[in-house]
């Protein structure tokens, strides 16, 4: 295949990579701003840099050439991680641990499942503590399964916590291979989609500040820097081979390697996870590379000698940083346990490599070393930068607020979307900040300022349409229009709201009736005639009954 041949399907592998990357995400305004003229710029400038590696790794019989990428098949095994049975074993036995008053003997029998220079002691401390949960070649799983149910900690309820790492400690128990396809590619459509995107629907896993959709940080500028070195190349996996979707937008671990084909020095860059970096990361690290120096010795017929060290330190020297490289240098740092390999053929005479290289511009293909737009077209698009979707927007920006109630700036689609109206304040919070009282939008603050929650219904009202009230308890409290109607009455003569329960129906001088509360009964008095609650006429007769109630009745009324 001719270069131009090359370049022509390399285009459309960063079309396709844009296009598969964006699928499962709302942060798509990178890829949206992507144009040929970047597309053009990155398939030839990648495809002419990687020649000389090209022509190395097509030699081999697992070269994918409409990949630009080595298919190795590789199986890894997983021996016992003693740590992890360790670490895993006190977890779930901490209940026992707490309670009990000879810690070490759980402790000795835990160290039976991880070390096997301890079995006699080990088993000693299980029978001490479960008689019956050993028996020889029962199998080791089995006899911490019955160790928990003895000490009491095994919860049988399907999905507990338990369950989980019950499962994980009999899974670390056992030796097992697992097989997996390692792509080792030069393929640019590989290296813009390095880190998964950002916001993915499925879940986001193994982003990075080199995600491509990302306008967070600047570092995803070495996206394009490394395609565009001479020695860089990317060894990942994915989700699942068959899914050709998942090499661009579902890797499941990723390192940046480099090397100088008849260099005999290898770069090994910080392992990418989708555990964060932290278990199984240097295990796997250790296998990928070694898959690749078998690979690449292999194809430059000499012995697969080689001697590692960190990057970082008496070897620094190894690997320079290369002009304009805008990337995040992950070899440069100690606890990203960065590692180059030197072989045996070349120990004398290896020169460094450089690794990384300007980035492009995703609008209009010139060279930058921050982030993924020039300086040119990030000031042409000067304030339209979308604090929320993080995408750069033609039109104009909206000021709302954020939940901490800072103004931030946001495109149109976004504000209505995710922020609401606030009729009180006239401002726009976001949607989880608002709230329809009687009909109306509050915001937070709005709410806390202008209402109050009803002390019977518990709902917020509009406090001017609120009434005050003595509770049952004789506490003053607010209550809206509705439930003031249906418990409480006002008293005819303090004018205070009382549970109407409490209150004495009285009929008054003019024969009109009304509720009166306890402590205004003083002027009230009951009918000896007619046995009503009344206020007595001033000419001494009942308005209930027309009835004359003279002292001596009134006396004996009391
Ligand atoms: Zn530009
Ligand atoms: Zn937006
Ligand atoms: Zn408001
Ligand atoms: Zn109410
Ligand atoms: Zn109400
Ligand atoms: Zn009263
Ligand atoms: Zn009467």
């Amino acid at each position: 295949m001719d270069m131009s041949e090359l370049i022509e399907r390399t285009k459309q592998n960063i079309w396709q990579a844009i296009s598969d990357y964006g699928k499962h995400t709302d942060q798509t305004s990178v890829m949206d701003d992507c144009t040929a003229n970047f597309v053009n710029q990155l398939a030839s400038d990648s495809c002419y840099a990687k020649q000389e590696l090209r022509e190395l790794f097509s030699k081999s019989p697992v070269w994918d050439a409409n990949l630009d990428a080595l298919v190795i098949n590789g199986t890894r095994t997983h021996d016992p991680d003693p740590d992890r049975i360790y670490s895993l074993g006190t977890d779930i036995l901490s209940e026992a641990i707490y309670r009990t008053d000879n810690r070490n003997l759980i402790y000795e029998a835990i160290r039976f499942f991880y070390d096997p220079n301890y079995e006699e002691q080990g088993i000693a401390a299980i029978k001490q503590l479960a008689p019956k949960a050993y028996a020889p070649n029962k199998k080791k799983s089995r006899v911490f399964k019955a160790l928990c149910q003895a000490l009491g900690v095994a919860d049988e309820t399907a999905g507990s916590d338990f369950q989980r790492l019950y499962a994980q400690f009999a899974d670390e128990l056992t030796s097992k291979k697992i097989g997996f396809k390692l792509y080792v590619s030069i393929n640019p459509a590989h290296f813009i989609t390095m880190s998964n995107p950002k916001g993915d629907h499925r879940g986001t896993t193994l982003t990075s500040c080199h995600s491509f959709n990302s306008t967070e940080y600047e570092y995803n500028n070495g996206c394009t820097g490394y395609a565009r070195d001479k020695v860089s190349f990317i060894a990942f996996t994915v989700a699942d081979p068959a899914d050709k979707e998942t090499l661009n937008n579902r890797k499941t671990t990723r390192q940046v390697f480099a090397y100088k084909p008849g260099n005999g020095l290898l770069l090994q860059s910080r392992m990418y996870n989708t555990s964060g970096g932290v278990y199984g990361a240097s295990e796997d690290s250790k296998l990928y590379r070694d898959l690749i120096q078998r690979e690449i010795s292999m194809l430059e017929n000499v012995p697969n000698l080689w001697k590692t060290y960190p990057t970082v330190g008496e070897k620094s020297f190894c690997v320079e940083r290369g002009d304009g490289f805008g990337g995040y240098p992950d070899w440069e740092y100690e606890n990203f346990d960065g590692k180059v390999s030197i072989r045996a053929d070349h120990e004398e005479d290896f020169r460094s490599l450089v690794v990384g290289s300007y980035g492009l511009c995703v609008s209009c293909g010139c060279e930058t070393s921050y982030g993924v737009y020039c300086e040119d077209c990030k000031d042409g698009r000067g304030g339209n930068y979308c604090e929320c979707c993080e995408g750069y927007v033609d039109e104009e920006l909206y000021s709302v607020r954020d939940r901490r109630g800072n103004w931030i700036e946001v495109c149109e689609d976004c504000r209505d979307e995710n922020f609401a109206y606030c009729e009180c304040c006239g401002e726009y919070w976001p949607n989880d900040c608002i709230t329809e009282i009687d009909d109306r939008y509050y915001c937070d603050s709005c709410r806390d300022e202008y209402c109050s929650e009803c002390y019977e219904c518990e709902d917020y009202h509009h406090t001017d349409n609120m009434t005050e009230v003595v509770n049952a308890r004789g506490d003053e409290v607010l209550v809206c229009e509705d439930c003031r109607d249906r418990y409480y009455e006002q008293c005819e003569g303090c004018g205070e709201y009382h549970i109407r329960e409490e209150m004495t129906f009285v009929t008054l001088r003019d024969g009109d009736h009304a509720y009166v509360c306890e402590d205004c009964m003083d002027s009230y008095e009951i009918c000896p005639h007619c046995d009503t609650m009344i206020e007595r006429c001033e000419d001494g007769t009942c308005p209930e009954c027309g009835a004359v109630i003279d002292e001596k009745e009134e006396d004996e009324a009391v």
